[in-house]
């Protein structure tokens, strides 16, 4: 069974066309059929699975009809899922288990959700193409050769490739949107608090948000409204409003909708091929009767330097919890200076590494000013330019990346290209901003994304705009040939 959409998956186990525990065994077997090739997944535990399942399925039997039960949910390695381990793509957290689930995770286990499998990842979640993880590089399903975008590209894959119709990614500037948008899937970065962050490893606290990630829009909207909602574990959570109207999701009217085009999103780097499609997409929604006009968000052009500025400072305070000392990866020696160095010494990769050095030299005393404080200060102008916009239109449509999902290996080598792939994503988090990706067209068979953002706590009208653009459109339902 191939990547159907989760209200099929829905509609199959409710007439009783499916019982749950078939469906979770199906969705193993192809998981284990398809790894070798993709090596999406770091952990799969049958038999937690299994009795989820088990429990769905008596739950289906007594009629209880919860829109996520008995479907199968894969997620990022870096959110704890009680019982399996966490590696967030790296060699330091050794055989760390999570003793508890992430309140996410929690409220899907409740609504009868079956976790199916932990998702690889580049290391820390820092990355755009899911080559940094210490478990190997994951690939496009589209395309082998090619990368799946990261950093959540395990999760991403494996929702593209049908292991499962629903997964969980981690989104700091881009981690579920970019990825999407490669392996031809949707993603929700929801607004900054609609997600608790409660078992979620920080990387940059400031930015870090949980985005689910499946076939379509009205998926999404499924798995959200029983996740959201505050969380007395993390302060920063919020409730979002309209959430009632997330378990039957309807597409909007695109009638009268105004739909704003940055013009700083438009212009040099943007592949004309990736343009092309953009456009085609944009004059479906305009034939609708949606309107488009032309927007200024002049800040962004700051907003590689401001991101990596903002992140890099996070993850140098983030992670020095890593020390060997309670949990993960240890280097034993008599010394524990010696000790807490070589383990992180051998225990980060070069990434990392690279991310602790800069953030650490900002926020050092005398340039804390210069850099840290002023990567704050532009973050404003950034939010600021947004909500101007937001005066003129309901929502910003922008390009996901400059081009399609791009060869394995073509990008290692420069961390600042690696760091440019992000430029089309990282504006909407350092704005807390919900964005959601959606599949918009093919360039040469390799999937492309579009993006609409939408102000602040909108996110149920952007999934139903997303709705209404995938009731016009079948480019979500495409999928890859992986009959091999
Ligand atoms: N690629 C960006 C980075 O490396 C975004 C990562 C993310 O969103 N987790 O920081």
């Amino acid at each position: 069974m191939v990547a159907t959409t989760l209200l099929d998956w829905q509609t199959k186990l409710r007439t009783g066309g499916l019982t749950a525990t078939e469906a979770i065994t199906t969705a193993l077997d192809r998981l284990e059929r398809l790894e070798p090739r993709l090596n999406a997944i770091t952990q799969v535990n049958r038999d937690l699975a299994l009795s989820a399942a088990r429990a769905a399925d008596e739950r289906l039997l007594r009629g209880d009809r919860g829109c996520m039960l008995g479907i199968p949910v894969v997620v990022k390695d870096n959110i704890n899922l009680k019982g399996m381990g966490s590696s967030q793509g790296s060699a330091i957290s050794g055989s760390y288990q999570s003793p508890y689930n992430a309140t996410v995770i929690q409220r899907l286990v409740d609504a009868g959700a079956v976790p199916l499998a932990k998702a690889n990842m580049d290391e820390f979640a820092m990355g755009s193409s899911g080559e940094y993880s210490a478990l190997g590089v994951t690939r496009n399903p589209w395309d082998n050769s090619r990368v799946p975008g990261g950093s959540s590209s395990g999760a991403v894959a494996a929702v593209s490739a049908g292991y499962a119709p629903y997964s969980l990614g981690t989104d700091t500037g881009g981690s579920v949107r970019l990825p999407a948008g490669f392996c031809g899937v949707s993603a929700l970065r929801p607004t900054y608090g609609v997600l608790s962050r409660y078992g979620v490893m920080a990387m940059a606290s400031s930015l870090d948000q949980i985005g689910p990630i499946a076939v379509s829009a009205k998926d999404i909207a499924a798995g959200l409204s029983v996740m959201t909602g505050r969380d007395p574990h993390d302060s920063t959570s919020l409730d979002l409003p309209d959430a009632s109207r997330l378990p039957e999701l309807q597409a909007s009217k695109l009638k009268g909708l105004r739909i704003g085009l940055p013009k700083e999103y438009f212009t040099e780097g943007l592949s004309p091929a990736v343009k092309d499609v953009l456009e085609t997409a944009l004059g479906r929604l305009a034939s609708e009767g949606a309107e488009v006009v032309e927007v200024s968000l002049p800040h962004s052009r700051f907003a590689i330097d401001t991101y990596y500025l903002i992140n890099t400072s996070e993850v140098s305070s983030n992670l020095s919890r890593f020390d060997g000392v309670r949990f993960g990866a240890r280097k034993a020696s008599e010394d524990l200076h010696r000790m807490i160095s070589q383990t992180r010494d051998e225990g980060f990769g070069s990434e990392a590494k690279r991310r602790i050095l800069l953030g650490a030299f900002c926020l050092s005393k005398g340039y804390y000013e210069a850099f840290y404080l002023k990567a704050l200060k532009v973050r404003t102008l950034i939010t600021r330019d947004f909500q101007e916009a937001f005066k003129k239109v309901d929502v910003i449509a922008t390009p996901l990346s400059p081009s399609t999902a791009f060869p394995i290996g073509s990008k290692t080598a420069s961390p600042l290209e690696m760091y440019l792939a992000d430029v089309f994503t990282v504006t909407m988090a350092l704005a807390a901003l919900p964005a959601l990706a959606i599949p918009a067209g093919f360039v040469e068979g390799l999937p492309v994304g579009i993006q609409f953002v939408g102000p602040s706590l909108s996110d149920v009208r952007l999934l139903e705009m997303g709705a209404a653009f995938q009731e016009l459109t079948d480019h979500h339902l495409q999928q890859p040939n992986l009959d091999f």
